[in-house]
């Protein structure tokens, strides 16, 4: 006798607005098909007001998780029932899994960050020079306080939401942070360890945007990171190539994220490269 057969598969997604360039389905699906899982990664427009139903839709469909994008990180707080201390502190959650029913929030943008820098040199003791106040480097910033950092330096064009960040990092941690105005003045040290764009400039279609910062005083050990995944060889990137210093991507950053989240759903932990290929497929042609 065959063995009977199911045609249920399990499903998990994001809810965003607008989410039709949201790349993640086109990473995670291969993963789990090479991870020989009957699973499904669905792209979902929810609009603001909808969020709730949306949630609660997941919640009676079984959904083993989803993520949240823009604009619902915060929002979504309120309809689940549990987060991590990471999501707490952080204050926003880009990742939900649901546990027989109990939906824990959590955020996995910083950890994936902190992963793919931890590839190429130890967090623990490292000085940072973070450019960006929004939900990308506040995630960056309590991550990798949490990690060991030494201290963090935050420059923004507004430079309250630098400063609130900075406030936010140390009272939370006990990591020494400070802000500074992003202008063309505002130069990293020479004893900064990483330099990190988490802004949007240089996301396509500005992808010569300058953020005018000058990486001349970085040491050659300095890493130098950018949040922006497509194109993964920003201008930034090509600089500091340029330098010879060490650079990563945001690809590493979205492909760990997205590694971290598919094994909170599933337990399993899928390859990378799978995902980091998938990726580059769609964004190496120029978009
Ligand atoms: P937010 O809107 O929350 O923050 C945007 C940040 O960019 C702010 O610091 C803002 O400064 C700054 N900024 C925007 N335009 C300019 C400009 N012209 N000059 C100087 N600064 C500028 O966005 P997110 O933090 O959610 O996202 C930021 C980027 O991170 C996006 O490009 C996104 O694609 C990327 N990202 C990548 C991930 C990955 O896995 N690789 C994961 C999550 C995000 P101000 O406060 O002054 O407005």
């Amino acid at each position: 006798m065959p063995r009977p057969r199911s045609f249920k598969q399990e499903l998990v997604g994001v809810f965003g607005h607008p989410v039709a360039e949201n790349p993640t389905q086109a990473m995670i699906e291969p993963a789990f098909a090479d991870l020989g899982l009957d699973w499904r990664y669905l792209t979902v427009e929810v609009r603001p007001e909808g969020l709730g139903d949306a949630v609660r839709g997941a919640r009676a469909m079984g959904w083993r998780g989803f993520n949240c994008t823009i604009p619902h990180k915060v929002r979504v707080i309120e309809f689940l029932d549990e987060l991590t201390p990471a999501a707490e502190a952080i204050g926003a959650v880009n990742c939900v899994v649901n546990r027989d029913g109990h939906l824990l929030g959590d955020n996995t943008d910083g950890k994936g960050f902190v992963r793919s820098v931890a590839e190429v040199r130890p967090i623990a003791g490292a000085s940072a020079f973070l450019i960006g106040a929004g939900g990308a480097a506040r995630a960056i910033a309590v991550e990798l306080a949490l990690a060991g950092a030494r201290g963090l330096t935050i420059a923004n064009r507004s430079v309250d939401r630098a400063e609130a960040l900075a406030r936010h990092v140390t009272d939370r941690t006990g990591v020494p942070a400070r802000a500074v105005p992003l202008v063309a003045t505002a130069r990293p040290d020479a004893g900064t360890d990483l330099l990190i764009n988490a802004t949007s400039v240089g996301l396509y279609p500005d992808v010569d945007a300058d953020l005018g910062v000058d990486l001349a005083a970085l040491g050659p050990d300095a890493v130098v990171c950018d949040v922006i995944p497509n194109p993964p060889r920003t201008r930034l990137i090509r600089a500091a190539e340029a330098r010879g210093l060490a650079a990563l991507d945001g690809l590493g950053m979205l492909v760990n994220q997205g590694a971290i989240g598919l094994k909170l759903w599933t337990g399993l932990d899928p390859r990378p490269a799978v995902m980091r290929r998938a990726l580059e497929a769609i964004f190496d042609d120029g978009h």
